[in-house]
């Protein structure tokens, strides 16, 4: 589980751009962050990460305090919006990119990097470069990549954005497929209320850096809590 309390952020120390999140992510929970450009989401998720400083507050990932924890010490695995693919390497060194970091032997590399591409529909990519990849296949690259690390929270940041409409809805149910049958714990972010309405077992509405409402998607859209929620959602008046 995941723990923020009391979270907040200043890059200026004037304005908080995250000011007192209190909020807990369960364990295999997919929990969507959702709100409007700039209202402080990819903050959220970095500071989860550890690649932004926590101003104050403090987070929990399992037991313990993660505040100032390097990344690589938090046990989870984080999808970006650029895919951040590496282009010099191959599909399969790309998945395997963490595994080779951690010191895995090479063949279990392969191994698991194979099994991962194949649950992922990459297996006839395996030997190409991320140039002769359509966007799609890109994604799901950068996906196979967080999975294959086998973390047990994944974090992802509007990792559809640069899909089209048929491909996203697509790699919207293959992502709860492999978020279900791994039992990750998942924090996704996006602007999208469609993709949130659909895929969060709970999410949370963000409006310039403050909580709005946290809930099941159906429960937030019958009750929305105040007139934003209500227009961001589009629940019925
Ligand atoms: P989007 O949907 O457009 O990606 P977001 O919800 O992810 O937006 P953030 O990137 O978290 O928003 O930004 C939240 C606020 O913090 C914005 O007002 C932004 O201008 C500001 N901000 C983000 N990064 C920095 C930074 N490094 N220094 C100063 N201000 C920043
Ligand atoms: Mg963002």
């Amino acid at each position: 589980r995941v723990e923020l309390i009391d979270l907040s952020k200043s890059y200026d120390k004037q304005i908080d751009v995250i000011s007192g999140i209190n909020v807990t992510i369960e364990p295999g929970e997919f929990f969507v962050l959702v709100g409007p450009s700039g209202c402080g989401k990819s903050t959220m998720l970095r500071m989860i990460a550890g690649l932004e400083e926590i101003t104050s507050g403090t987070l929990k990932i399992g037991d313990k305090v993660a505040n100032g924890l390097p990344p690589n010490k938090r046990e989870l695995s984080m999808v970006f919006q650029n895919y951040a693919l590496y282009p010099h390497l191959t599909v399969q060194q790309n998945i395997a990119f963490g595994l080779d970091v951690k010191k895995v032997k090479k063949p279990v590399q392969q191994k698991r990097a194979e099994d991962v591409a194949e649950m992922l529909g990459l297996t006839e990519f395996l030997q190409r470069k991320p140039r002769e990849l359509s966007g799609g296949q890109r994604q799901r690259v950068a996906l196979a990549r967080a999975i294959v690390s086998e973390s047990p929270i994944c974090l992802m940041d509007e990792p559809l954005s640069n899909l089209d409409a048929k491909l996203r809805a697509h790699m919207r149910m293959e992502i709860r497929r492999i978020q279900r049958t791994l039992g990750i714990t998942m924090i996704y972010v996006t602007h999208d209320q469609v993709e949130a309405m659909t895929m969060g077992d709970r999410i949370m509405i963000l409006h310039e850096g403050k909580i709005q409402q946290v809930g099941k998607p159906i429960d937030i859209y019958n009750n929305p809590a105040n007139p934003f929620v209500a227009t961001f959602i589009g629940s019925p008046p």
